[in-house]
C-alpha cells in the first residue's frame, strides 16, 4: 500500500532536498524554518496538485480539506483568523515553480482584507493608512491577476489621484486617498467584469491559489519555458504564508540583499532597502531604492541580524545567496532565499573565495564554473558606461567588442589589416571565400542570416566579433558603403564599432577596455595584474580553475593551428600539441600560380617543376610550425579540398575569355582545366585522400616538405614531432596505398640526408608493425605530461633519435570509416575524427547550404534541440565516434584518438569526448582555455556532480 497522497506541506515539514514538490520558493521557506531563521509561517500547496489540477481542470478533493486544515493550524498559532473583522490575519499566495521563472507568475498579497477586517487592521495597528494602503493592494492585485481586468486601468486610476493631489506618487496618498482609490478600483472590477470583488476571505484564498496554478499556462510563461528548456509539464507549487508588514512606517521597510556581490562577485554584502513599502514596490521601482548600507543607519540591529542571517545561509548553502526581507516595526523577516544568478565574473570569484575559505572543495569550485563562461570573459568589451545609441541591431551572434574601419570585401579587408589597420568587414552575408577577410578583420557583420550563418559561426570559433542579420543595413559593395534608413551612409573608412555581445552597433569608436583574463592566459601569468584589483582577483581565480582543471583532467588539449604564430599563441593558452594543422593555405596566395602551374602541367617534367618549387616553401613553413611546436606533437594534414578550390572562379574565367578581343592563351587553357574539373557535388567529390592518389607527386611533395623541416629541426637541435594524416580515408585499402607512399618519400629522405631510419616493417603490406605499441599514450589512469604523448616519441628511442618514422595517422570522417575502423587501424598509428565532414556525411547534408536554409526552421520547431555542428549529435554522430573507438582498440589497444573541428571546443561535446574514451581533444586557440576548463569538469562528473553546474 502506498501512503496517500499529501498535498499541503506546512514549511517545518519540508526542506531544500523537496524542491521538485515545493518548488524553488517553498523549499528554500522549508530550509529557512528548519534553520531555525524568521520566516513568517506558512505552509506549501505542492506542484503535483497543480499538476492534477491542470489536467483535470479541478483542484483534487483532498486539497481543499487538507488546505484547510493547514489554514486552521496557522490560525491557532497566529490566534487571529483569516480576514477576522476585528484583528484580521492575511496571507499572501505566492507562485513557486522548480526552476525560477522571474515576473513570469503570480503572487498576491494581503489575502483576508474586505470592508470589515480594513477596519479592524486599522484599529488592530493603529494606523489607518497603512490598512487602506494594503486593501487597495489586494483589490488591485486580485482584479488584475484573479479576475483578469487590464492592469492599466488601475494604475491610470493611481495617476489621476497623484495628477488631482499633485503628488510624486502613490506614498503620498493618506487613508481618505487610498480609501476613494479602493473603491474605484471595486468600480472597475464592477465594471470590466460584472462581478464584485468578493468580500469572503476564504474564497479569495481558494481562488487566488487556482488563479497561481493557472498563471503555469500563461503565454509569457511558455515562451519563458521555451526559451530556458523548462519542461512544460512540471506545474508551480503555492505557497500561502502569514503577511508581514513592511508598509507600517519609517520604521519599517523591505528590500534585497545578496551574500556577495552577484556583478563582480566580491565579498560583502549588496542590495537595495525601500523604507515604508511592501515587497512587490523593491522591484516595480516605485521609488528609488536605498543601497542596503544605509539601513546599518536606519536600523542597526536589523541590519547585523540580517548580516548573521546572510552568513548563515551561506555557509549552509555553501553559495552565494540571495534574500527577500521585510522589516516590520523593527523585527526583520525573511522572506525567500535561492542560491543566487551571477555573471560569469562573479561566478569564478566566488567559487574561488569560497574554495580559499575552506568552504567547498577544488572539485566543487570547478564544478561551479563553466568554459563558455570563460570564455567571455576572453573578449575585450566596450565600456559599459556609455549610453550610446545603437546605429543598428542584429543578433548577438558572437560576443565580445570591436572597432574597426568599415571594408566591404575580404582582399581590402586583407590587405588594410596587413597595413596595421583594424577593420570591420560588412557583407550582406558572408561565404568561405571571404575567410581571409575574416581571419583579418577585429569584427565580422553582415546584414543577414542568424546564429548558425556561415558568418557567425565562423567567427565564434575564431572567437572573433560577429554581429549578423542587422536587417537595418542596405549593404551596397559595388558602392562600397551601406545605408541604414533614408539618411545614415556609412562608407569604406568609416569607424565602426561592433558590441557582439550585446549584437549593436554603433558609429564611431567606442571607448575599450582590454580583458584582463585574456591577457594573463596568454602570458600565463596572473602575476601581472596586480593583486587587490578586481582584474587581479578574477584572473587569479581563472587560473586557479584551470590549474584544478588541467590536474584532474584525463583529456588532453591540442590546438587547430595552421601558421607559427597561431601555435605561439595556442602554447602559451595550454595547448599540449597540434590536432590539426591544415595545408590548404600553403597553396594560397603568391603560390597560386605555382598550383596552376601544376594542374596544367602537358608532362610529367612540368608538373614535377611546379611541385619543386612549391617544396621549399612548404618546407619552411613546416619549419616554423614546428619551431614554435617544439616537443609537442603536430599533427600534419596533407590537402583536403578539391583542387579546383585553388583555381580561378569559373565565372569569372569564361567572362573574361568571352568578353575579351584576344583572350590570353592561359586563361582559356585555364578555364578548360576549371570546367574539367567542375563537380556537382565537390564535398564528396576528388578530394582528401583521393586527390593525394589520383594527382601524382602532390602527396609525396608534402610529405618530402613535413620529412625534410623534420631533418631541419633535429640538425637545430630541436624536438620536432611531425604526425602524418590522411583525410577523408573510406577504406583501408586508401590508407595502405597513401601510407605506402608517405613512407617511400620518408625512407627517401631519410637516405638522402643521411637519417638512418629503420623502417618500419610493415610499411604498405597490411601488418600491424606501424603502430607503436607501448603504453604511455594517453588512455591510462595517470596523465602522461604533453612530450611523453606524442607516439613517435617511444619509437625514437626504440629506434634511435635520428628514425624518420613519423606516424601516420587518418581522419575518420566517413560513416564507412567509422564503421570500419577496426579494418582501418591496422594501417593506421592514430585517429583523428573530423566531426565536422562526420556530421555532414551521418546527416546527409552540406553545412554551408543547410545552415542557409533550413537550420534556422528545425531549430526553432525543436527537430534539432541545438545545431549538429555545434554540439556533437551523441546518438548519430556520437555513437559512429564509440563504435570507432572500440573496434580500433579492439585491435589496437593503445592507437592515439582525438578529435578536430569545432566540437573540440563545444563544452557539451567535451564531456562526450571524455565519455568515449578519446585522448584529446583539438580546437582553435582561443577556446584552449575553456576546453582545458570543461576536460577538467568531464573528468569530475559522477553521480555526485548531477546538478551542481547549475
Ligand atoms: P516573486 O517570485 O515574483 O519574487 P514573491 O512571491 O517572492 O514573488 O512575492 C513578491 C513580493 O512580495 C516579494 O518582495 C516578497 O518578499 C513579498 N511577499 C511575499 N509574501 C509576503 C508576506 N507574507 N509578507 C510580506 N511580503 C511578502
Ligand atoms: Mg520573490
Ligand atoms: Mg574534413
Amino acid at each position: 500500500m502506498s501512503a496517500p497522497i499529501k498535498y499541503v506541506y506546512e514549511f517545518a515539514e519540508g526542506g531544500r532536498e523537496m524542491a521538485d514538490l515545493l518548488g524553488g520558493k517553498g523549499a528554500g521557506l522549508a530550509e529557512m524554518t528548519r534553520l531555525g531563521l524568521p520566516v513568517p509561517p506558512g505552509f506549501t500547496v505542492t506542484t503535483e496538485a497543480c499538476r492534477a489540477y491542470l489536467e483535470t481542470g479541478q483542484e483534487p478533493p483532498e486539497l481543499g480539506v487538507e488546505a484547510a486544515r493547514a489554514l486552521a493550524g496557522l490560525e491557532r498559532a497566529m490566534g487571529r483568523g483569516l480576514g477576522a473583522p476585528d484583528d484580521p490575519l492575511l496571507v499572501s499566495v505566492r507562485s513557486g515553480a522548480r526552476f525560477s521563472m522571474p515576473g513570469m507568475m503570480e503572487t498576491i498579497l494581503d489575502i483576508g482584507l474586505n470592508d470589515q477586517s480594513v477596519q479592524g487592521l486599522a484599529k488592530a495597528s493603529g494606523q489607518e493608512r497603512f490598512a487602506w494602503d494594503s486593501y487597495r493592494r489586494l483589490v488591485q492585485m486580485f482584479g488584475h491577476t484573479v479576475m483578469g481586468v487590464d492592469g492599466d486601468l488601475f494604475e491610470e486610476a493611481i495617476a489621476a489621484h497623484r495628477t488631482a493631489r499633485a503628488v510624486a506618487d502613490e506614498h503620498d496618498f493618506d487613508a481618505d486617498e487610498l480609501m476613494a482609490l479602493t473603491e474605484e478600483f471595486k468600480r472597475i472590477i464592477r465594471r470590466e467584469t460584472g462581478a464584485d470583488f468578493p468580500q469572503d476571505p476564504a474564497e479569495q484564498l481558494a481562488r487566488a491559489v487556482r488563479a497561481v496554478f493557472d498563471s503555469w499556462n500563461t503565454g509569457r510563461a511558455r515562451v519563458y519555458r521555451h526559451r530556458e528548456h523548462i519542461p512544460e509539464d512540471l506545474g508551480t507549487a503555492v505557497n500561502v504564508q502569514v503577511m508581514v508588514y513592511g508598509n507600517l512606517g519609517d520604521d519599517s521597510g523591505t528590500g534585497v540583499a545578496f551574500t556577495r556581490d552577484p556583478a563582480t562577485g566580491a565579498p560583502g554584502r549588496y542590495g537595495d532597502y525601500l523604507p515604508d513599502a511592501q515587497g512587490e514596490d523593491v522591484v516595480a521601482g516605485v521609488r528609488d531604492a536605498l543601497p542596503l548600507s544605509e539601513l546599518k543607519t536606519l536600523d542597526p540591529r536589523a541590519y547585523v541580524e540580517l548580516g548573521d542571517h546572510l552568513r548563515t545561509l551561506e555557509n549552509h548553502y555553501r553559495d552565494l545567496c540571495d534574500v527577500e526581507f521585510t522589516v516590520e516595526r523593527g523585527r526583520l523577516w525573511i522572506l525567500q532565499t535561492r542560491v543566487g544568478k551571477r555573471t560569469a565574473e562573479a561566478a569564478f570569484r566566488i567559487a574561488h573565495d569560497l574554495r580559499d575559505a575552506g568552504t567547498i572543495d577544488a572539485d566543487e569550485a570547478l564544478r561551479r564554473v563553466g568554459g563558455a563562461e570563460l570564455t567571455r570573459l576572453m573578449f575585450p568589451r566596450f565600456d559599459t558606461a556609455s549610453d550610446d545609441v545603437p546605429l543598428a541591431h542584429g543578433v548577438p551572434a558572437s560576443p565580445g567588442a570591436a572597432v574597426g574601419a568599415v571594408v566591404f570585401d575580404s582582399a581590402t579587408a586583407v590587405r588594410r589589416a596587413a597595413d596595421g589597420e583594424a577593420v570591420v568587414l560588412v557583407r550582406r552575408e558572408t561565404t568561405p571565400d571571404d575567410l581571409p577577410g575574416m581571419i583579418a578583420a577585429q569584427a565580422v557583420l553582415t546584414s543577414r542570416g542568424g546564429k548558425t550563418s556561415h558568418a557567425a559561426v565562423v567567427a565564434r570559433g575564431m572567437g572573433k566579433v560577429c554581429v549578423c542579420g542587422a536587417e537595418a543595413l542596405t549593404v551596397e559593395p559595388q558602392e562600397r558603403r551601406f545605408t541604414v534608413g533614408a539618411d545614415v551612409v556609412v562608407r569604406e573608412g568609416d569607424i565602426l564599432s561592433v558590441d557582439g555581445t550585446a549584437g549593436t552597433v554603433h558609429l564611431g569608436a567606442l571607448p575599450l577596455t582590454a580583458s584582463d583574463v585574456a591577457a594573463a592566459l596568454e602570458t600565463g601569468t596572473g602575476q601581472d595584474v596586480p593583486a587587490g584589483t578586481a582584474g587581479g582577483e578574477l584572473t587569479g581565480a581563472v587560473l586557479g580553475a584551470l590549474a584544478h582543471a588541467d590536474s584532474v583532467r584525463r583529456l588532453e588539449v591540442r590546438a587547430n593551428a595552421d601558421t607559427p604564430e597561431d601555435a605561439v599563441r595556442a602554447r602559451a593558452l595550454g595547448a599540449q600539441g597540434i590536432g590539426l594543422c591544415r595545408t590548404e593555405h600553403m597553396f594560397l596566395g603568391e603560390r597560386r600560380a605555382l598550383v596552376e602551374a601544376m594542374i596544367l602541367a602537358r608532362d610529367d617534367g612540368a608538373r614535377e617543376a611546379a611541385l619543386a618549387a612549391l617544396l621549399p616553401l612548404q618546407r619552411a613553413d613546416f619549419t616554423g610550425i614546428l619551431r614554435a611546436m617544439d616537443g609537442l606533437p603536430v599533427t600534419i594534414r596533407l590537402i583536403d579540398p578539391p583542387l579546383h578550390e585553388f583555381l580561378p572562379d569559373r565565372m569569372d574565367l569564361a567572362v573574361r575569355v568571352a568578353c575579351a578581343e584576344h583572350p590570353d592563351p592561359r586563361d582559356r587553357e585555364l578555364l578548360a582545366a576549371v570546367e574539367r574539373m567542375h563537380e556537382q557535388n565537390p564535398m564528396l567529390g576528388l578530394r582528401g585522400v583521393r586527390l593525394g592518389l589520383a594527382v601524382p607527386g602532390l602527396m609525396a611533395m608534402q610529405v618530402r616538405a613535413i620529412a625534410e623541416a623534420v631533418v631541419e629541426r633535429r640538425g637545430a637541435g630541436g624536438d620536432p614531432r611531425a604526425e602524418i594524416m590522411i583525410p577523408l580515408v573510406g577504406t583501408v585499402e586508401e590508407l595502405r596505398q597513401a601510407r605506402a607512399e608517405a613512407e617511400r618519400v620518408l625512407a627517401e629522405v631519410a637516405a638522402e640526408t643521411g637519417v638512418d631510419g629503420e623502417r618500419p616493417s610493415a610499411a604498405g603490406t597490411g601488418g600491424d608493425g606501424g603502430r607503436p605499441s607501448g603504453a604511455g599514450t594517453g588512455a591510462d589512469g595517470e596523465r602522461p605530461s604533453a612530450a611523453e604523448t606524442g607516439v613517435d616519441a617511444e619509437r625514437s628511442s626504440a629506434a634511435g633519435a635520428t628514425a624518420l618514422d613519423l606516424p601516420i595517422g587518418t581522419m575518420i570522417e566517413l560513416p564507412r570509416a567509422a564503421l570500419t575502423a577496426g579494418r582501418i587501424a591496422e594501417a593506421a598509428d592514430f585517429f583523428s575524427f573530423g566531426t565536422n565532414d562526420l556530421t555532414q556525411t551521418t546527416w546527409g547534408l552540406s553545412r554551408d547550404d543547410a545552415e542557409a536554409s533550413f537550420f534556422p526552421l528545425y531549430l526553432e520547431r525543436g527537430i534539432f534541440p541545438v545545431s549538429p555542428f555545434e554540439s556533437i549529435d551523441e546518438e548519430g554522430v556520437g555513437r559512429l565516434v564509440e563504435l570507432a573507438v572500440q573496434a580500433a582498440h579492439a585491435v589496437a589497444p593503445d592507437l592515439e584518438t582525438g578529435v578536430c573541428g569545432e566540437h573540440g571546443g563545444d563544452p557539451a561535446s567535451i564531456h562526450f569526448f571524455h565519455r568515449a574514451g578519446l585522448d584529446y581533444v583539438s580546437c582553435s586557440p582561443f577556446r584552449i582555455p575553456a576546453a582545458r576548463l570543461e576536460a577538467g569538469r568531464a573528468a569530475l562528473e559522477g553521480p555526485a556532480a548531477a546538478d551542481s553546474s547549475k
